[in-house]
């Protein structure tokens, strides 16, 4: 039996980072995705009277940890992250594989390996909650700054999340998605899809609403960083016979000096 979806919460965090809660109203289990500071993570459990189970971390930067050993000192939570980067995460409880799964509330939770902004930077995909984690591999309208891997690494995580479900919503890491836009336009400035999502974008900035999470399906239509194979992308970059890769470079090259 499918378990219901959970409730997922976005609590802003830090000047624009987001954490997530996940619970499940049936078990009474609750899970965050990275820990940027406690204080206002505390205040949600607090509100919802709800416990934390577990921790899951996507990756190693202080903007995505630092709350971590408070939380997990308040609520006695398992801490989980990738295997292959325990050697700089918090102590971990429950080392995680890229490829493998666990389960979280009766439902599968698949670990993917997204590297390119950390090398071990790892994703959440929890398909019967039709939800991904990706913090800063995939972001609304962009994708995270290339600060240990290569753009061959970056393009193959990438590519990896588009083959989810459209219908799959994602939970990146951070608020940029107004200059996200901004630079889209400079790459892809005739696609009416992402002309009439800037106009959503830009309406919910001015009324405080949080852009993230964001339709996979979306990104396909209007992320230049998913779209280097795009002929409209390639011409405006005057790329036409060029790889896919080699446009993603550009892009994110580009994006780099915005
Ligand atoms: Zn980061
Ligand atoms: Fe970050």
């Amino acid at each position: 039996m499918p378990h219901a979806p959970l409730e997922i919460v976005t609590v802003p965090c830090l000047q624009d980072n987001y954490a997530f809660l996940l619970h499940d109203p049936g078990s009474g289990e609750t899970a965050l995705v990275d820990a940027p500071e406690a204080a206002p993570i505390a205040q949600v459990l607090k509100a919802r009277g709800w416990g934390l189970d577990h921790i899951w971390l996507t990756h190693h930067h202080w903007d995505h940890v630092d709350g971590l050993e408070v939380l997990r000192g308040a609520f006695g939570a398992a801490v989980l992250g990738a295997a292959q980067d325990a050697a700089r995460l918090p102590a971990l409880d429950h080392a995680l594989k890229g490829g493998g799964q666990f389960v979280f509330a009766g439902q599968p939770v698949h670990v993917l390996d997204v590297p390119g902004h950390t090398i071990g930077h790892i994703a959440f995909h929890l398909p019967q909650s039709a939800a991904v984690f990706t913090a800063d591999s995939l972001m609304a309208m962009g994708c995270g700054r290339l600060f240990e891997g290569s753009p061959e690494q970056m393009w193959e995580s990438l590519q990896n999340l588009m083959a989810l479900p459209p219908e799959t919503m994602v939970y990146s890491g951070h608020e940029y998605t107004a200059s996200n836009c901004k630079f889209a336009l400079t790459i892809d400035p005739h696609n009416r899809d992402l002309i009439s999502r800037v106009g959503q974008v830009t309406e919910n900035r001015r009324n405080g609403v949080p852009t993230v999470p964001s339709l996979l399906g979306q990104e396909l239509l209007t992320n230049p960083f998913l779209r280097p194979d795009a002929p409209q992308i390639k011409a405006a970059l005057g790329m036409e016979d060029a790889t896919a890769l080699e446009v993603f470079t550009q892009i994110r090259a580009r994006k780099d000096k915005f």
